[in-house]
């Protein structure tokens, strides 16, 4: 019994400590990176040529207004201020991109309105792909995504590409709501990181090995032993 805990105390531990423990400070506001680009303007290409069908010609309009946005302080969150250049070159830091239906065109679970996916080399960003849809189902019917809902999308996919996590504050733009639920994995590339994250699930790995070879061995003792029992 006193074995079991244990290995049920550590895999907790690890498991609580793994999401965030370490990387993320818990009080400070979530942050993927404090600083993630090392140039400023960030350039931004919105890519008005590789559009779905349902695509809007008002929507570059929101990436604009998003920019503002963050370029006038925004959710006060940031400890810099950003300086964007809209380019018209596709190797843009930030790329931004419509399609007609997330779950159908990039396989993402249902109910991700976009995500931002940055790619980190040397503990800062090198790109990042912003990739949003252009409407949802609401119960059967397809809905189109009107200009103030592509707003706030853009706006909290951008915060991402600035190196903001998500805000447990409802209120703030970096909160999760339903429409902006996104799938969020920053490739890694060249960082400590993946090293950590290894480490962990190594760990997580070794212990669960350990607590199944006791729980077999637990199970197998107990059966002979009720074996035993009964023969008497
Ligand atoms: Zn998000």
């Amino acid at each position: 019994m006193n074995i079991r805990t244990t290995i049920i105390a550590i895999l907790l531990i690890i498991t609580l400590a793994a999401p965030g423990g370490g990387l993320l400070g818990e009080k400070e506001y979530p942050k993927f990176l404090e600083e993630p680009w090392d140039h400023s303007p960030i350039t931004i290409y919105i890519d008005e040529q590789n559009i779905p069908p349902h695509y809007s010609p008002s929507y570059p309009a929101t990436v604009v207004r998003a920019i503002e946005y963050w370029e006038n302080g925004g959710n006060g969150k940031l400890s810099y201020t950003p300086v964007f250049e809209l380019v018209n070159t596709s190797d843009a830091d930030i790329y931004i991109m419509w399609v007609e239906n997330m779950e159908d065109v990039t396989g993402a679970e249902d109910g991700v309105a976009g995500f931002c996916r940055p790619m980190i080399a040397n503990g800062r960003y090198v790109h990042a792909d912003l990739v949003l849809e252009v409407g949802d189902y609401k119960g059967f019917s397809w809905q189109q995504y009107g200009d103030a809902n592509m707003e706030q999308l853009v706006t909290h996919e951008l915060g991402h590409a600035l190196g903001l996590a998500h805000s447990n504050d409802i209120r703030d733009i970096m909160y999760p709501t339903y429409e902006q639920r996104e799938n969020l994995n920053p490739i890694l590339v060249e960082t400590t990181y993946p090293f950590i994250v290894i480490a962990i699930l190594t760990a997580i790995g070794i212990s669960g090995y350990l607590a199944a070879g006791w729980l077999r061995y637990h199970k197998r003792r107990q059966k002979l032993e009720n074996e035993l029992l009964n023969e008497k």
